[in-house]
C-alpha cells in the first residue's frame, strides 16, 4: 500500500484496523453495520493489497464488532440480553480469549430479538430511535442531512471558519460562536490548542426533551 512506500528500507509501520460500529447521536446512527463475513472480505482485500515487507496489519475481530453493535445501538431490551450473556458465563467479553459471539446471538434469540434488525440493517428516517428522547445538542434533522451527505462523500467545512450550519449546539445551549482568526490555521483546525469559548464554559449539559417536542409518542413501559 501507499503508506508502506513512505518508509525507508528496514523501517516498519503497524496499521490497526477494525470494523466500523455506528454510534447514537452521530450521522451514522442510521447506518447498517457490516456483517462479520463482509468485514472478513474487506480485511482480505486490505491484506492482499498490503506489501509483505515493512507493514504489519493488526485487526479487530469482526465477530466482536457485531457484539459491540448490539450494545452500541440497542434499546432497553438489550439489558436482558447482557444479563443472559453474563449468566451463560460471558465475562471479560472484551478479552479475545473469553469472547464468544455465540453467547450474544443465543442471548438475542432467547430474548426474541434479531441481530440483523439491531445491527446490520439501515434504519429509516421516520423510525423512532431508542435514544430519540435524549438530546446531546445536535439536531436530528442536521444529523440526517449529514448522513445523506456522507453517503455522497460530501463533507462540511469546519464551522469555526465558515457560516454556521445551525446544527443546534450553539443556538440551543446559548454558546457564542467566536473564533480566534478569520482564516483557518495552517495545517488544519484540529489539534491547534485553540481555546474556544465553549471549552472554557465547562461541559455541555445533556438534557431530556419532552416527546412532544419531536412529535414522538411517549415511550411505553416494558
Ligand atoms: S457554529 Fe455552532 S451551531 Fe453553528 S454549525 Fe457550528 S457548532 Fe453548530
Amino acid at each position: 500500500m501507499e503508506i508502506g512506500r513512505r518508509y525507508s528500507k528496514g523501517a516498519s509501520v503497524t496499521v490497526s484496523v477494525g470494523g466500523f460500529v455506528p454510534k447514537a447521536h452521530t450521522p451514522f446512527q442510521w447506518f447498517g453495520q457490516d456483517t462479520p463475513d463482509e468485514l472478513q472480505r474487506k480485511l482480505r482485500l486490505l491484506k492482499d493489497a498490503t506489501p509483505r515487507n515493512g507493514v504489519k496489519i493488526r485487526w479487530h475481530d469482526p465477530a466482536a464488532s457485531t457484539a459491540e453493535g448490539i450494545v452500541s445501538r440497542g434499546d432497553r431490551r438489550v439489558a436482558e440480553v447482557i444479563e443472559h450473556v453474563w449468566r451463560a458465563g460471558g465475562v471479560f467479553q472484551e478479552w479475545r480469549e473469553y469472547f464468544g459471539l455465540d453467547l450474544w446471538t443465543e442471548a438475542m434469540e432467547v430474548c426474541g430479538l434479531d441481530v440483523h434488525e439491531y445491527v446490520h440493517r439501515d434504519r429509516e428516517d421516520a423510525e423512532i430511535l431508542p435514544w430519540d428522547h435524549i438530546s446531546a445538542g445536535l439536531r436530528r434533522e442536521f444529523l440526517w442531512d449529514e448522513w445523506q451527505e456522507a453517503q455522497s462523500a460530501i463533507h462540511l467545512e469546519d464551522c469555526r471558519w465558515t457560516a454556521c450550519y445551525d446544527c443546534g449546539v450553539c443556538t440551543d445551549y446559548g454558546l457564542e460562536h467566536l473564533v480566534g482568526s478569520l482564516s483557518p490555521p495552517a495545517g488544519g483546525s484540529q489539534g491547534t490548542g485553540q481555546a474556544l469559548p465553549s471549552v472554557d464554559a465547562g461541559p455541555v449539559p445533556v438534557r431530556f426533551v419532552q416527546s412532544r417536542e419531536r412529535g414522538v409518542p411517549p415511550a411505553r413501559a416494558s
